[in-house]
């Protein structure tokens, strides 16, 4: 049920006894505000949800047909072909999301001991994204020998630890999972004061930035930048270029923020991907970088796509 769950996108806070609660997906919808409080719990054996707050409530099958926006008899299908709603938690329960989901319940403190079984990144893996050794070591991106994954630490902005990232290509997650990122940015220790950020979306893209010359790449983990991330950037350098994937999320991200901060007229600019079809600066060459940097556009003249 727990996976059947994962698998329907909605994020599991905490399970007591046979209660997994979320925030209330309908919410929003219902009564006009957000579910600050996880107000909605779902019954993991019978699969039978409840919003305490909205009301929001029904079987397991009106849940799938709602989240996924399918009809009654594609919804029902759905829960079958997962071994219908008692064996759903029998099944899938036991696989990696129980494991994510017991992660995500841990208090354990992540500490800079920790990071002492990773490795700089090996020339070969550091080859296929094109980043330099003194690029990785700058932005402490490390490597685990055992799992062949990229470790990229995350650190609040007075560069204590918090946990970090772990990705190959077949495999992410955050250590750990409930990990604030919004308050915290990638490679923001390492940002020279009164320069300029450039403020990507993935943590590898700075070390990628770095290595073809060009410094100052921060990462906001993900599209949107919080107000403390901005807040943060406006204090410390002269100008923030957002550059945000080449993208719809990306452009949708872009354009919120160029409507947020327009206001700051020259201390913000926009990646210029003119001429590049990347889908982020981690994927350009090394002139298409420099150019997206060099050649910023300011709020006024920058236009997304819609
Ligand atoms: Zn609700």
């Amino acid at each position: 049920m727990l996976a059947a769950l994962a698998e329907l996108d909605l994020p599991i806070l905490r399970v007591v006894g046979e209660e997994a609660t979320s925030h209330c997906f309908k919410h929003e919808e219902r009564t006009g505000k957000a579910d600050r409080h996880p107000s909605w719990a779902c019954n993991t054996e019978t699969g039978v949800f409840n919003c305490f707050s909205c009301g929001y409530r029904g079987s397991f099958v009106k849940l799938v047909s709602d989240v996924l926006d399918v009809d009654w008899d594609d919804a029902e299908t759905w829960v079958r072909q997962r071994g219908g709603i008692e064996r759903v938690n029998k099944i899938l329960g036991r696989g990696q999301y129980l494991e994510d989901l017991l992660e995500s319940q841990e208090v354990r403190e992540y500490t800079e001991a920790d990071l002492a079984l990773y490795t700089l990144p090996p020339l070969e893996a550091r080859r296929k994204r094109g980043l330099t050794k003194d690029a990785c070591e700058k932005y402490g991106v490390l490597w685990d020998p055992e799992r062949d994954m990229w470790i990229t630490p995350i650190r609040d902005f007075t560069g204590k630890l918090l946990g970090w990232q772990e990705k190959n290509e077949r495999h992410f997650k955050n250590r750990p999972y409930s990990v604030k990122k919004s308050q915290a940015l990638f490679g923001f220790h390492v940002l020279p004061p009164g320069g300029t950020a450039i403020v990507v979306e993935s943590p590898l893209d700075c070390p990628r930035i770095e290595s073809v010359g060009v410094s100052g790449a921060v990462s906001s983990y993900g599209a949107d930048i919080s107000d403390i991330q901005m807040q943060m950037l406006f204090e410390h350098s002269e100008l923030v270029i957002i550059a945000r994937d080449n993208d719809r999320a990306g452009w949708k991200a872009a354009e919120a923020i160029k409507q947020r901060y327009r206001g700051m007229g020259r201390r913000i600019g926009f990646w210029n991907y003119t001429g590049s079809d990347a889908k982020d600066p981690g994927d350009q060459s090394g002139n298409e970088i420099r150019f997206g940097a060099g050649n910023y556009l300011s709020p006024l003249r920058v236009r997304f796509p819609k």
